[in-house]
C-alpha cells in the first residue's frame, strides 16, 4: 500500500469575546489547527492533526509542498521510514526547524490512524497498549487569570464533573499567583491535585518568589517557567524548591528531549504528539524518559485526533502520567469537526475510542466553515 496524495487543510476560528481566557502568553482570541488527509493507492484514508504553531497556513503550505512530495510513493505501512526520510531530506538541514517537525508530525499521525484501519486495530493496540483507564487533568484554555473568587468556582466545577487534577495558569505576577494558587488549594482541600503553568512568562526572580509557595500548597507541577531554550535558568530554578518543574509542549523531536534528560532540572515530560514529531517520535522519547524513571503527560490540543493519539499513546507506555482534557469552553473543531472527544468519567478517567485507526472521523463538508485567519491568536 502506498501514500498516494496528502492534502494539508488551515483551519481557524475566533473565540467569541465571552469566552476568552487570559494566561501567560496573553489573551486567547482565535484558535488554529492544520488537519491533513492522507490517502493510499487501496483507497483508505487516514487523518492526522498538526498544531498551528501561530503559522497554520505556513504548516499547511509546507505539508502541502516539499514533505508531500518526499513522501508520496513510499511505503504508507513504513512510519519509521517516512519519518526518516523526511528528517534526513528536509529536518537535519535546511530544515524549516520547528515547521517541518509540527508538518511531519501530523503526516505520522495520519500513517498510524492507516495502519490500524488497514488490520481493523485502535491504534494502542498496534503500539502494544491496553485499553486501560488513564488519569486526566483538567487543562486546556481555561482556569485563567480571573479574580480567585470566580477561579475557585470554576475549580469547583470542574472538580465536581470528576477531575481529580487540574491545572492552573500563572505567569502573572507573583502575588497573584500565588493568592490565586493558595485560593484554590484552601477551597478545594488536600485531595485534588493542582498543577501550574506558567507558559513561559516567568524570570527567574519571579520563580524564586513563587516556588516556595507552590510548595507549601503541595502543587504537583510547575510547567515552562521559561522558554524551552533556557537551559540555565531550568537548572537554577530546580534549587528554589521541590516542586518538580515540567516541559515539552515546545521541545521538537527525541533530539531536543535528550538534552532535557540530561540536565535533569525537567522531570515532568511533556511531548505535544503534534508538534514533536507525530506518534512514532512520541514512542521514541516516552522509551528515552522512562529509562530515567521519567513520566509522560502529553501536551493536547486541539482537536479530537491528537487528544486520540495522546490517549492511545499513554495506553501503550509503562511511564503514562495524566492526560491534558482540554476544557476550552468554545471550540467547534473539537465538538463539531470531530466524531470523537474524551470524556472524562465520574472517577476522573479517560479511556481511547476503540474504533479502528486513531478512532476519530472527519466531517470533510465542515472544512470550508473554518478558513484559516491570519495573526496572531493571543494578544
Ligand atoms: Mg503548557
Amino acid at each position: 500500500m502506498k501514500i498516494a496524495n496528502i492534502t494539508a487543510y488551515p483551519l481557524s476560528f475566533e473565540i467569541p469575546e465571552q469566552f476568552r481566557v487570559t494566561l501567560g502568553i496573553g489573551s486567547a482570541i482565535k484558535r488554529d489547527c492544520v488537519l491533513v488527509k492522507v490517502e493510499t493507492n487501496e483507497g483508505l484514508v487516514g487523518w492526522g492533526e498538526a498544531h498551528a504553531g501561530r503559522a497554520p497556513g505556513t504548516v499547511a503550505h509546507l505539508a502541502n509542498t516539499t514533505l508531500k512530495a518526499l513522501v508520496v510513493g513510499m511505503d504508507a505501512y513504513d512510519v519509521v521510514g517516512v519519518w526518516k526520510k523526511i528528517y534526513t531530506m528536509q529536518l537535519a538541514s535546511h530544515g524549516m526547524g520547528a515547521a517541518c517537525a509540527i508538518a511531519m508530525s501530523s503526516i505520522d499521525m495520519a500513517l498510524w490512524d492507516i495502519r490500524g484501519k488497514a488490520v481493523g486495530w485502535p491504534v494502542y493496540k498496534l503500539l502494544g497498549g491496553s485499553a486501560r483507564p488513564v488519569p486526566a487533568y483538567a487543562g486546556g484554555i481555561s482556569l485563567g487569570y480571573q479574580p480567585p473568587e470566580e477561579l475557585v468556582n470554576e475549580a469547583r466545577l470542574v472538580v465536581e464533573q470528576g477531575y481529580k487534577a487540574l491545572k492552573l495558569r500563572l505567569g502573572d505576577s507573583p502575588h497573584d499567583d500565588i493568592t490565586r494558587v493558595e485560593a484554590v488549594r484552601n477551597a478545594l482541600g488536600s485531595e485534588v491535585d493542582i498543577l501550574t503553568d506558567a507558559n513561559t512568562a516567568y524570570t527567574l526572580s519571579d520563580a524564586r518568589r513563587v516556588m516556595p509557595a507552590l510548595d507549601a500548597a503541595s502543587v504537583g507541577w510547575l510547567e515552562e517557567p521559561f522558554p524551552p531554550h533556557d537551559h540555565a535558568q531550568y537548572r537554577e530554578a530546580r534549587t528554589f524548591g521541590r516542586t518538580p518543574l515540567a516541559a515539552g509542549e515546545n521541545h521538537y523531536t527525541r533530539f531536543e528531549f535528550q538534552r532535557v534528560v540530561e540536565d535533569r532540572s525537567i522531570t515532568i515530560i511533556q511531548p505535544d504528539l503534534s508538534k514533536t514529531g507525530g506518534i512514532t517520535e512520541g514512542m521514541r522519547i516516552a522509551a528515552m524518559v522512562s529509562g530515567w524513571k521519567y513520566s509522560l503527560n502529553p501536551h493536547t490540543s486541539l482537536t479530537g485526533l491528537n487528544v486520540a493519539a495522546s490517549i492511545h499513546l499513554l495506553m501503550s507506555i509503562d511511564n503514562a502520567g495524566y492526560f491534558e482534557a482540554d476544557l476550552s469552553r468554545y471550540n467547534p473543531l473539537r465538538d463539531d469537526l470531530c466524531s470523537w472527544n474524551a470524556v472524562v468519567a465520574p472517577n476522573g478517567t479517560v479511556r481511547p475510542p476503540e474504533e479502528p485507526g486513531l478512532g476519530v472521523e472527519i466531517d470533510e463538508s465542515l472544512l470550508s466553515k473554518f478558513p484559516v485567519i491570519d495573526g496572531p491568536g493571543y494578544v
